[in-house]
C-alpha cells in the first residue's frame, strides 16, 4: 500500500507516521528526517541544504527527488511505504508520478492556531531522530537516551511564517492534484495523535 502524508507543518504527519508504520507493517520515510540526518552526518547534501533549511526553505526538487526514489529502492518498500513531506512541490508529484502509484493520500487538516501551538513546543533529539512535545515532557531531556533535547533550527518563531507561506504557495496544490487522481482523504488533525491514527485507520478499514 503506497500512502502519502500532505498537510501543513506541525500538523502531526510524522506522529501519524510514526504509529502507522507500525500498524501497517510499512516504512515511515521523512524526507525531513532524512534531510536532517544527512546535516548531522555532514554529508555533501547536508553541507550544501543546513543553511537553507534553518531558513525554512525547499530543498531543490532534484535533490529530494533522487533520495526518495533511492530510498524507496530498499526491500522494505516492497510492500509499500508512508511518505511524510514528500512530494512537496507539484514538480515532486509529476516526477514521483512517473514511478509509483498512489493509494491514498491524507491532507491532514489542522488549524494554523493548534500548529503553531505544537511547533513551539517541539523538542527533538538529534540522537534517537525522535520527536517529543514538551507539555508530555519530564525534563528537556530525552526520555529515551538522556541526551539534551534541542528546538529544530526551522522552529524558531522567525522561520515557521516562512514555511507556512511556502506551504501555501508550493504544497496546498497538492492537494488538488490527487483530488483529480481520487486518492485524496481529508482528516481532521487538531484532536489527540490517537485521534488522528484512528480516523485514517477507520478509511483504510472501510476500503480495504
Ligand atoms: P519536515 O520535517 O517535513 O517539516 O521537513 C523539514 C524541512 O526539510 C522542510 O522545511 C524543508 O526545508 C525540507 N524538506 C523536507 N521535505 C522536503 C521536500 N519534499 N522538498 C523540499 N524540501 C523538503
Amino acid at each position: 500500500m503506497n500512502i502519502i502524508l500532505l498537510g501543513a507543518p506541525a500538523g502531526g504527519k510524522g506522529t501519524l507516521g510514526a504509529e502507522l508504520t507500525k500498524i501497517l507493517n510499512i516504512p515511515h520515510i521523512s524526507t525531513g528526517n532524512i534531510i536532517r540526518q544527512n546535516i548531522a552526518d555532514k554529508t555533501e547534501i547536508g553541507l550544501k541544504v543546513a543553511k537553507l533549511i534553518s531558513k525554512g526553505g525547499f530543498v531543490d526538487d532534484e535533490t529530494v527527488n533522487n533520495m526518495v526514489l533511492e530510498r524507496l529502492k530498499q526491500d522494505d518498500c516492497k510492500n509499500g511505504f508512508i511518505l511524510d513531506g514528500y512530494p512537496r512541490t507539484l514538480a515532486q508529484a509529476e516526477t514521483f508520478n512517473k514511478f509509483y502509484n498512489i493509494d491514498y493520500a491524507f491532507n491532514i487538516e489542522v488549524d494554523l492556531d493548534v500548529s503553531v501551538k505544537r511547533i513551539s513546543g517541539r523538542r527533538v533529539c538529534v540522537n534517537c531522530n525522535k520527536t517529543y512535545h514538551i507539555s508530555k515532557l519530564e525534563s528537556e531531556n530525552c526520555p529515551i537516551c538522556g541526551n539534551a533535547l534541542t528546538i529544530r533550527s526551522d522552529d524558531k518563531i522567525e522561520v515557521i511564517k516562512e514555511r507556512f507561506e511556502l506551504y501555501n504557495q508550493k504544497t496546498k496544490v497538492l492537494n488538488d492534484y490527487y483530488n483529480k487522481k481520487n486518492v485524496l482523504i481529508n482528516i481532521d488533525g487538531n484532536g489527540t495523535a490517537e485521534q488522528t491514527t484512528n480516523a485514517v485507520l477507520k478509511i483504510l478499514k472501510e476500503q480495504i
